[in-house]
């Protein structure tokens, strides 16, 4: 989950979860993403300032730390790949199935809304929301 500040063609700004900017995008584009405070539809997100650090040698560590992350996330990512079965756009209802029919003790993978994501949890059913990096972003 990731939090944005929005900020709507009123001058107001607020904040909102999502599941990924992907997420904040194509809610956008079907227009369901609502200013809090006049009800329209026109919100973006306010641009974030990436905090500068004015020792370079504090800069090059984090690229370290973030280059070991996300190998960690790739490593956990074909782990998933190779264990779990990718049911695609069909994970809520796969999710379902195993947890109500016993089906299968095969994990799964796929995608889900936020909203999909939380009916699943209020339903007991145990998921989680990892960050699913991309092989060609090197
Ligand atoms: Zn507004």
């Amino acid at each position: 989950m990731i939090k944005y500040n929005l900020i709507c063609k009123c001058g107001k700004t607020f904040e909102s979860w999502f599941a990924g900017s992907r997420e904040f995008d194509s809610l956008n584009k079907k227009k369901l993403v609502k200013c809090i405070y006049c009800e329209s539809y026109s919100v973006k997100k306010t641009v974030m300032a990436p905090r500068l650090s004015k020792k370079s040698n504090q800069l090059s560590k984090k690229n370290k730390f973030e280059k070991n992350l996300k190998k960690q996330l790739l490593d956990f990512r074909k782990y998933v790949e190779k264990n779990c079965k990718d049911v695609g756009d069909q994970f809520s209802q796969e999710a379902r199935s195993i947890h109500y029919d016993k089906k299968s003790s095969k994990g799964i993978y796929g995608k889900a809304t936020a909203e999909e994501t939380a009916e699943l949890r209020e339903e007991g059913i145990e998921v989680a929301t990892i960050p699913w990096i991309d092989n060609s972003e090197n």
